[in-house]
């Protein structure tokens, strides 16, 4: 499962293209006067994406996009649960800064024929005497598909469990919100006009049969609770056989970023939009009514992992970019990658990266970067950002530099990493005996260790010695040649100068096949973060 971002270059090339379309459609279409601007057509240009499996059964999906091309008049908008307060102030506060940009859109929709439903659950007391909730109970009741339903629960038959965890409510604020009902009405953000229903049943069905609607865009929250189940909304909808679409970029979910799967909260969101892209309906962004960006939260910034790769003993130009594709992409991190050949030479591209790194990652044997880029390290450390450091990263800069345009940092390995890099065993598999590791018994709670066993490791990779590393370092994994008596710490944190560093000298090939490696590793970059680490029993 993969959570890439559509780049922007493709983005583009899309917009073009439905530019072209759109202008044909014009040209093609005879029912479209001249004089009608393209915004105000009745036919609605959607571009859709769902996900299909490739076989049956195999658990790989992949992204379909289509062009859906919807007669407005035929089309309604259902607003879920859009309150104007809800018990977690997260939640609230998402809604409000969503509810502008879904004003807009609902205008613009309107004015182009689309029937507008609001669906504040719970709330209908507020509106009893309006023409708008009226206009809903006044719909005749209609003969359904399949029974109607007050609630629609999560469907084994159709679709896999939820991918997050919110059985605690899915507060994501701390300390955690108090559970309750405060919500009274929908957002004043909303408009609710003339012509509009305002419902929070079956009733919403019954209108779109009174008025011949055959499809339904579904926005507002909660992804994973009420645009899912809620009687007006998606699962409802596609058992009547609507074409349905959720409007991916305005919805939230509850989701709580402590519990499984441990990502971050918009993330989280976007698990669930790709879960309903697999199992119930298409999805599009507003972008489709208002043209632009898709509506963003201010909150949600992916982290931007920078991996700093220079060295060709350990073959990580490969292993990090494998890891970061399997065990990053799909957490919402940014990877970017500032990389040397392997075989040598001290220019890297990409160096400009570093500024906006939250973490750098660092695989550098025995380079001298560009002065520029060993001054964007130093600035990125000296602004107390974190680091993490594999292998060779003990003597990343350790060498002398070819001119006066590139630099060395030889104490690297003492200044920043806390480490003191003597040279290794000799112990090289397949020969040698193996390096064997335990947990440091003094740092066993600590979370970069989480889902780690507490003994019984072992490595093919030759042995670091670090025999007197400084006194700012909490070991975290004790290394020893099988057979020798002298132990070395192959893992360890240093928050020296309020800055996260978190090192190992593992990393070899073999090391990355190892399921306890990439946990360490992705421990590692998780505290360095200062993000929260999965528990042991996760996956
Ligand atoms: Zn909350």
């Amino acid at each position: 499962m993969t959570m890439k971002k559509p780049d922007p270059l493709s983005a583009q090339r899309w917009l073009a293209r439905s530019l072209t379309a759109l202008c044909l459609g014009l040209v093609s279409e005879p029912a479209l006067a001249a004089d009608v601007p393209a915004a105000a057509s009745p036919t609605l240009e959607l571009h859709a994406r769902s996900r299909r499996e490739t076989t049956t059964g195999s658990g790989e999906f992949r992204v379909i996009e289509q062009r859906l091309r919807w007669d407005a008049k035929k089309t309604a908008i259902v607003i879920c649960d859009m309150w104007d307060q809800h018990w977690c102030q997260g939640a609230t506060a998402r809604v409000g800064e969503m509810a502008p940009r879904m004003n807009e859109v609902v205008k613009a929709a309107r004015q182009r024929g689309v029937f507008i439903i609001h669906c504040p659950s719970g709330t209908l007391g507020f509106y009893k005497d309006t023409p708008q909730r009226k206009l809903a109970q006044a719909a005749p009741k209609a003969p359904a598909k399949v029974q109607l339903k007050g609630w629609c629960n999560l469907d084994a038959q159709r679709e896999g469990p939820l991918p997050i965890d919110d059985s605690d409510g899915g507060c994501d604020d701390q300390p955690q919100c108090q559970q309750g009902s405060p919500w009274r009405r929908q957002t004043a953000a909303i408009e609710i006009a003339e012509g509009d229903a305002i419902t929070d049943s079956e009733e919403a069905y019954y209108l779109m049969q009174q008025r011949g609607i055959e499809n339904v865009i579904v926005m507002g929250v909660h992804i994973n609770m009420c645009v899912l189940g809620r009687p007006f909304s998606i699962r409802q909808m596609v058992y009547q056989d609507k074409q349905v679409v959720l409007m991916r970029d305005l919805t939230d979910s509850m989701y709580n970023s402590r519990r499984k799967p441990w990502v971050n909260h918009f993330c989280g969101t976007e698990l669930v939009v790709e879960h309903i892209e697999k199992y119930w309906c298409p999805s599009i962004t507003s972008a489709d009514f208002l043209g632009g960006a898709p509506f963003r939260f201010k909150g949600d910034k992916p982290d931007h992992v920078v991996f700093l790769i220079g060295e060709g003993e350990y073959h990580t130009g490969e292993t990090l970019p494998e890891f970061a594709g399997k065990e990053l992409a799909w957490r919402g991190f940014r990877c970017s990658f500032v990389t040397a050949p392997p075989t040598g030479g001290n220019d890297f591209t990409n160096f400009a990266a570093i500024k906006d790194a939250d973490v750098l990652v660092v695989s550098v044997r025995r380079r001298t970067p560009q002065k520029e880029m060993v001054a964007l390290i130093r600035q990125h450390l000296n602004a107390g950002k974190p680091l993490v450091g594999i292998r060779t990263a003990s003597h990343a800069f350790a060498a002398t530099p070819p001119d006066d345009r590139h630099a060395a940092w030889p104490n690297f390995d003492g200044e920043i990493l806390g480490g003191d890099y003597q040279g290794h065993y000799s112990n090289a598999a397949p020969n040698g005996p193996p390096t064997m590791i335990r947990v440091a018994p003094e740092a066993a709670a600590h979370a970069v260790l989480n889902g780690l066993p507490a003994d019984g490791l072992r490595s093919t990779s030759t042995l670091y010695k670090n025999p007197a590393p400084g006194g700012t370092i909490t070991p975290l994994l004790i290394g020893w040649v099988e057979g020798q008596p002298e132990k070395h710490p192959v893992a360890w944190v240093n928050t020296t100068h309020n800055r996260r560093v978190f090192y190992t000298s593992l990393g070899s090939p073999a090391d990355f096949q190892q399921p306890f490696f990439r946990r360490l590793l992705l421990n590692g970059i998780l505290w360095a973060l200062n993000q929260p680490i999965p528990p042991g029993q996760s996956e």
